[in-house]
């Protein structure tokens, strides 16, 4: 089903080429925070994902976080990385992604999403008409229900593999 396929699927946020990106028309990156950037695990947000974070300006991008986190921590957390974000945002409803656009001042059609689940971040992104790029998750740890997902997304996965 195509509203469940990613455009992109990459091993990480790192191995995403930025300049293809950038010429195929993409300046806004609306990019989900758990397991996509910082680990579900605890182990907190790498010193390269924080250097590639920091270099999006320089490459051309904006960048916004799309998080479906309630906790207030995720706050403090895009604070850190000098990204604003729309959390509690209830993906795959198109309002999330919605909000995301207007916070970039973006369209949908010079916008990607990254995130690292089928089912809220490509899903969402495809009902706007973005691009999508999936990631595989940074950690194993992750919520009860998001476990059980996986499973689904990785069968829809099948013999796809992640570009490096
Ligand atoms: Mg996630």
């Amino acid at each position: 089903m195509s509203l469940l396929r990613p455009d992109l699927y990459h091993t990480d946020v790192l191995a995403i080429d930025l300049e293809s990106l950038r010429a195929s028309g993409i300046r806004v990156l609306l990019m989900d925070l758990d397991n996509t950037l910082l680990p579900r695990d605890g182990s907190g947000i790498t010193p390269e994902v924080r250097a590639w974070i920091e270099a999006l300006p320089a490459a051309g991008f904006t960048g916004c976080l799309v998080s479906n986190n309630w906790h207030a921590h995720v706050e403090d957390v895009a604070a850190d990385l000098g990204l604003p974000i729309v959390a509690k945002s209830l993906k795959p409803l198109p309002q999330a992604f919605r909000r995301g656009l207007a916070v970039a001042g973006a369209t949908a059609e010079e916008s990607a999403v990254v995130g690292d689940q089928i089912f809220t971040d490509v899903l969402g992104g495809n009902l706007l008409g973005m691009k999508t790029i999936l990631v595989t998750p940074l950690s194993s740890s992750d919520l009860p229900h998001t476990l059980v997902l996986r499973r689904v997304e990785r069968r829809l996965l099948a013999g796809r593999e992640p570009l490096a």
